[in-house]
């Protein structure tokens, strides 16, 4: 993942899984200016608001604005831009009207990097739908023949961020970005998590521990914290580095 002029698409199931799993690449890009789109498809109203349900009184609408107003605010210290889809959780349904807009979506954004979820995830089966959606869009999106006013797309690598549970989800933390730099905005893009509270600490943990396996796998010490994520294309190289 080098910097330069780059267009980061970052396409998260729910109101929150964008800060958990990539709040550091979107920092640390944003940080080089290049420009961060985050499209969020729901808002987690049902399945990961565990919080704001043990409110007396909570409706689903309640809920749906309580989880957008976190994630604009995480976006906006993060410095990316962020769309919300509201197409439902427990299940994600996937309309034909939202692979359009996700198609447009790629098309308009022509993103060089594609981050989001694994395939897998037998805990939350909106998160591989999610990934579906996402890599079938960036392939309409090159498609010649589908319809659409903007050009069409090139072959932008794509990454699938670190699930919650990695090793039931078939992750292998193929690549490790360095996230130092950025770690303090990445932390307070998730105190604005506040349905999440419980997983502030369990992120610190893990950017910890993946800063601990990027120095064991690179030798620069200076690394401290760290982001996982696996590569599911070739990556297309003139240099074996
Ligand atoms: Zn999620």
């Amino acid at each position: 993942m080098e910097s330069g002029n780059d267009i980061v698409l970052v396409v998260s199931a729910h109101a929150a899984d964008f800060v958990w799993r990539a709040g550091g690449a979107i920092a640390l890009y944003h940080s080089r200016g290049c420009r961060v789109r985050v499209l969020c498809l729901s808002y987690g109203e049902r399945g990961e608001s565990e919080k704001l349900w043990r409110e007396p009184g909570m409706t689903l609408e309640r809920v749906k604005l309580a989880r957008r107003a976190e994630a604009e605010r995480a976006a906006e210290k993060l410095g990316a831009e962020i769309r919300f889809f509201d197409a439902g959780d427990y299940p994600l349904q996937p309309s034909a009207e939202l692979v359009e807009q996700l198609v447009e979506e790629f098309r308009r954004t022509q993103p060089t990097i594609v981050l989001t979820h694994a395939l897998s995830d037998p805990y939350n089966g909106d998160h591989p739908e999610t990934a579906r959606l996402a890599m079938n869009a960036r392939v309409y999106a090159q498609a010649a023949g589908y319809p659409s006013e903007a050009k069409k797309l090139g072959a932008p690598p794509l990454f699938f961020f670190e699930p919650h549970q990695p090793e039931m989800c078939d992750f292998k933390p193929q690549v490790l970005l360095d996230i130092t730099a950025v770690f303090d905005l990445k932390r307070s893009a998730m105190e604005c998590m506040e349905a999440q509270e419980h997983l502030w600490e369990y992120y610190t943990q893990l950017a910890l521990r993946r800063g601990t396996q990027a120095v064991r796998n690179s030798g620069k010490k200076e690394i401290k914290y760290a982001e996982a994520y696996q590569r599911f294309y070739p990556q297309v190289t003139s240099e074996l580095a």
